[in-house]
């Protein structure tokens, strides 16, 4: 079931959307100021969020800002103003989509489904059938077993590639250092968690512009790693 976070001070407005899209299938929450709107937005795993821009505290704008520097997610925004909307395409924030209040419950709704249907294709799309997989440059034989980073091929070692290619195909999913030595290495390998990270070092000195700055494979601090989307 797709997940929805609604970030919205209005509560009569918060109550209608949810119960809209709650009658149509979707598991939402509900966020009534900026501060905890932006909290649970980075921290919750959301499959949409619907964020009003006029909000007390932490503004739609700066929430917008943040969300996207982390994620993907898709995001529509709601105002009451339309200037408003002009204004939030104008700083190309990267929402997906903008809406003027009021709007009917049954536009949200079927906006919404546009979106995530949008998104599961981008995904389904990159991960097609485990084949070829370019990312941003990044492209990923995983029968021919080859990488290529902005057309030069790279050589990889055979756990190497595996790590790479399991984590491309989880765009977005944090894994614990735990959870990839246990999916790459067999049980009678020799080693331990430390493993991962040198593998991990070695896979972005070949795939990264800037092994400082990761575009590709995010450390998550204190949690693990993250291929990001
Ligand atoms: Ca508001």
């Amino acid at each position: 079931m797709s997940k929805i976070l609604i970030v919205e001070d209005e509560e009569a407005i918060a109550d209608l959307e949810k119960d809209y899209l709650e009658l149509s299938g979707f598991d939402v929450e509900v966020a009534n100021d900026g501060e905890n709107g932006l909290v649970m937005a980075l921290e919750g795993d959301y499959d949409l969020l619907i964020l009003d821009l006029m909000l007390p505290g932490v503004d739609g704008f700066e929430i917008c800002r943040k969300v996207r520097d982390e994620k993907n997610t898709p995001i529509v925004m709601v105002s009451a103003k339309k200037d408003d909307i002009d204004k939030i395409r104008g700083l190309g924030l990267g929402a997906d989509d903008y809406m003027t209040k009021p709007f009917s419950p049954s536009e949200l709704v079927a906006r919404v489904k546009a979106h995530l249907a949008r998104y599961d294709r981008l995904i389904g799309s990159v991960a097609e059938k485990n084949k070829v997989m370019e990312i941003r440059g990044l492209k990923i034989d995983t029968t021919a077993r080859r990488v290529w980073v902005n057309g030069e091929e790279k050589t990889f070692t055979t756990k190497e590639f595996d790590l790479l290619a399991f984590l491309a195909a989880h765009p977005n999913h944090v894994y614990s250092k735990d959870e990839l030595f246990r999916e790459i290495w067999d049980m009678e390998s020799v080693g331990d968690i430390a493993t991962v990270t040198v593998h991990i070092k070695k896979i972005r000195e070949k795939i990264e512009m800037d092994t400082s700055n990761p575009q590709y494979i995010e450390t998550i601090w204190g949690v693990g790693y993250r291929f990001k989307m």
